[in-house]
């Protein structure tokens, strides 16, 4: 019997035992293609010599100092690195375990921004439906995944849900996408307006919605005007890219496309790339020079804050995306993923859209194509997938659920960006 308490209570999954590049090597020699890197994960693929090198020689230096005694050269260079990379404006770094605790770090901040300024009456978040940004009880509560929300529903601080951007199935045929853009963004002023402008603090949103919709881009604009709403109402914008960020669109953010910048921005996945678990929230000096000028220290921490071999995984896999210029190979790959992506199922009775940027697509389910209705509840139709892909030796990343109101299923692909034509 396994003692490990994991995800799921039923039956014992295949023992991980090796990684190869693109592949993963269970216990009994069977090798899985990871079409999806886990979650988006691991964009350098299992085995990255460079990745394990440099873990190797920072653990014989020094693997861990607290943060509220030392700072260590690893943890700099890293800030350093991504405040290079970094939308405009951007330019402090909070390095934390993962993707929850960023976006868990964000929203606090955000309140601790608006004490140190003098607006205490700033408080509410709106998210959008079509959204998820963590387990942990504030992250979950900005998110708008009804299935992981549910059971948990007492526990959460009430939060605003909008409609998401959602081009499938949103936008009127008598619209044109930018049009369509601008009325599903104005959504957010309406929102502010009817819960009273001072009262909120924040807007949150992946750029490139992952897990609850499988790579639904914003069209082009719709993050235009929700920068410009924000701006007007005094609220911070906050973009999750968790999921989307680190190259996974073929940009190391992926707000650079849709050409604005937030107040601040989560990364996580794609960061460590699997090697150690890290995460960032990265922030405009405004709001950390609003806090040094105050309290002087943000009121929330970690133990893991800054962990040195966290930040030396990271630093490698930055190295890693520059020299071998994967940016542009993502670019090149997804369009070839797209592409035979659409030629295979273009035209299946079943697949609905088939959508992403770069390395990060996904593949909408439908019971119907014309009418696109979902399938019902019970079918579990992306449950279905997962398992017979992975008796196949791929590994996809489906889900289904209820999405922005309505039943959907899709599978997410996220393969590693070393990923080959072949493979
Ligand atoms: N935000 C987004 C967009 C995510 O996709 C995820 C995880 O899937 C999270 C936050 C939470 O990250 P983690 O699982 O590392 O806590």
């Amino acid at each position: 019997m396994s003692h490990i308490f994991g995800r799921s209570t039923r039956g014992q999954l295949p023992t991980a035992v090796a990684g190869d590049g693109c592949y993963l090597i269970d216990a009994n020699g069977k090798r899985y293609l990871d079409g999806s890197g886990g979650a988006a994960v691991s964009c350098l693929g299992h085995s990255n010599a460079r990745v394990r090198a440099a873990l190797h020689e920072q653990m014989d230096k020094l693997a861990f100092a607290h943060t509220g005694f030392f700072t260590s050269d690893p943890a700099e260079q890293l800030a350093d690195r991504l405040v290079y990379y970094a939308p405009e404006g951007i330019d402090r770094v909070y390095l934390v375990s993962g993707g929850s605790e960023a976006v868990e770090s964000a929203l606090k901040l955000a309140r601790q921004y608006f004490m140190e300024v003098g607006q205490p009456q700033r408080h509410r978040v709106i998210a959008r439906r079509q959204s998820y940004h963590g387990n942990t009880l504030g992250a979950l509560a900005a998110g708008g995944n009804e299935w992981r929300r549910a059971q948990f529903a007492p526990m959460l601080v009430e939060t605003s849900h909008i409609a998401p951007c959602y081009e499938y199935r949103d936008r009127r045929d008598d619209e044109t996408a930018e049009q369509y853009g601008l009325r599903a963004a104005n959504e957010l002023q309406a929102e502010i307006e009817r819960l009273g402008p001072d009262s909120v603090m924040a807007f949150i949103a992946e750029p490139v919605v992952g897990a609850t919709a499988g790579a639904v881009p914003a069209v082009t604009g719709y993050l235009k005007r929700i920068r410009e709403i924000c701006d007007q109402y005094g609220i911070l914008l906050i973009l999750d890219e968790v999921m989307c960020g680190m190259g996974r669109t073929g940009y190391l953010f992926a707000c650079e496309e849709d050409g604005i910048s937030p107040d601040m921005v989560t990364i996580a996945k794609g960061l460590g790339a699997g090697y150690q678990p890290i995460g960032a929230l990265m922030v405009q000096g405004k709001i950390y020079d609003a806090i040094a000028a105050g309290t002087g220290f943000f009121q929330h921490g970690h133990t893991y804050l800054g962990h040195a071999m966290a930040a030396t995984a990271a630093n490698a896999v930055l190295s890693e995306i520059e020299e071998n210029d994967l940016l542009t190979r993502v670019r090149a790959q997804g369009e070839k993923l797209q592409s035979a992506l659409v030629s295979e199922f273009g035209q299946h009775p079943n697949v609905g859209d088939i959508r992403g940027r770069g390395l990060f697509r996904g593949v909408e389910l439908v019971a119907d194509r014309d009418s696109k209705t979902p399938f019902e509840t019970g079918t579990k139709i992306h449950a279905k997938i997962k398992s017979a892909a992975f008796d196949a030796g791929l590994i996809c990343y489906p889900m289904g659920g209820t999405i922005n109101g309505q039943r959907g299923d899709h599978v997410l692909l996220a393969p590693p960006f070393i990923i080959t034509d072949e493979q």
